[in-house]
């Protein structure tokens, strides 16, 4: 049995889910179901199921969306079409892209705009990849990091720019970075990597978690990219690792002879399944958090979405019959509600 499970500081879920799951959670209590979301809110089985459970369909084509309905569009970020379309067909449309995804269609636009060849490292399929793409189709190469660079031919290779998917392995993207650099000397790219603070952060958790464990756990589900690589940056030191959605994933001979046990999860996973891994486990020391550092960041709500519910808040004040929009002050103290209060209110 294991003596203690070393638990990852930080873990779980990041500012952009944060807000997703929140921004969700108010569009579920403002509207009669159904709500559709476009794409998956995170990546996650348990959240989706959770919100599938009150109403929400999500959908992965926008017209499958009928006309006049509310909608909301995922975290990874969507194409330009899908804006578009969403916002012709939906009677209310809140996008609930993070903000780092955001910054990195900024960066296609303006290096598109300048007529550079742009690598985008990342993953074929994903989510944020496609609809980063598609900002600028016609400037952007998507290349995988376990092939790399075969296959890239730029019109002029003194234009050439490198960006990335956020939620990469920092391995994997300086590998890459590494190729461009000695084929393209002037190759351009972002001051700092795209690859976003949560990713980065625990990463570095659990490379050193694993230097440390005889085992590592990442709690997350299949189709979260940086649940993915969290798994492969704790393979690559040697130890062995496993990604699980739930406890009840875990394989009893993975346990023996493990004595210390790292676990993390993924940046939207939520935190009371890490809870239930360490009961499943059940050390014989418990456990202890194993901190990095510390995460500060936040990331309000959605613009639009504040100000619809700013706009309903006033007609309920004004004496309108309108459905009460979750408990009283939420939307003023957005900062201090989290997304696992939020996911109670969706799914007790
Ligand atoms: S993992 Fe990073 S880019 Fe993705 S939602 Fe979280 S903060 Fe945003």
């Amino acid at each position: 049995m294991p003596k203690k499970v070393l638990l990852a500081e930080p873990r779980g879920f990041c500012a952009g889910v944060e807000m997703a799951i929140k921004a969700l959670t108010w569009m579920v209590r403002v509207f009669e179901p159904p709500v559709y979301c476009y794409h998956q809110i995170v990546h996650n089985q348990w959240v989706v199921k959770a919100f599938e459970q009150v109403g929400v369909v999500f959908v992965e084509n926008i017209d499958e969306v009928p006309e006049g309905a509310p909608v909301m569009l995922s975290a990874h970020g969507s194409s330009p079409e899908v804006v578009q379309g969403a916002g012709e067909r939906a009677g209310v449309v809140i996008d609930a892209v993070c903000p780092l995804v955001t910054k990195v269609h900024h960066e296609v636009k303006r290096m598109a705009a300048q007529d550079f060849d742009i690598i985008y490292v990342g993953h074929e399929g994903h989510d944020e990849a496609t609809g980063t793409v598609a900002v600028a189709p016609g400037a952007i190469s998507l290349v995988q990091p376990e092939i790399g660079l075969a296959g890239f031919d730029p019109a002029d290779s003194t234009k050439v720019a490198l960006l990335a998917q956020t939620t990469l392995g920092l391995h994997e993207w300086q590998a890459v970075l590494e190729q461009a650099g000695q084929q393209y000397p002037d190759l351009w790219t972002a001051r700092k990597s795209d690859l976003c603070y949560a990713t980065t952060n625990r990463q570095e958790a659990v490379q050193q978690l694993a230097d440390r464990a005889d085992l590592i756990l990442v709690v997350g589900s299949e189709n979260s990219s940086n649940t993915q690589a969290l798994v492969r940056v704790a393979e690559e030191t040697g130890t062995a690792a496993y990604r699980i959605d739930a406890a009840g994933d875990i394989h009893p001979e993975w346990l023996t002879g493990a004595r210390i046990v790292g676990l993390t999860a993924g940046a939207s996973a939520p935190d009371h399944l890490v809870q239930e891994v360490i009961d499943r486990i059940n050390p014989s020391d418990g456990f202890e958090l194993f901190r990095v550092t510390d995460e500060e960041e936040y990331f309000p709500l959605p613009r639009q979405l504040r100000g619809f519910l700013t706009a309903l808040q006033a007609a309920v004040e004004g004496g309108f019959t309108a459905r009460k929009p979750g408990q009283p002050g939420l939307l003023e103290n957005d900062r201090d509600w989290t997304a696992t209060e939020a996911l109670q209110l969706v799914w007790p």
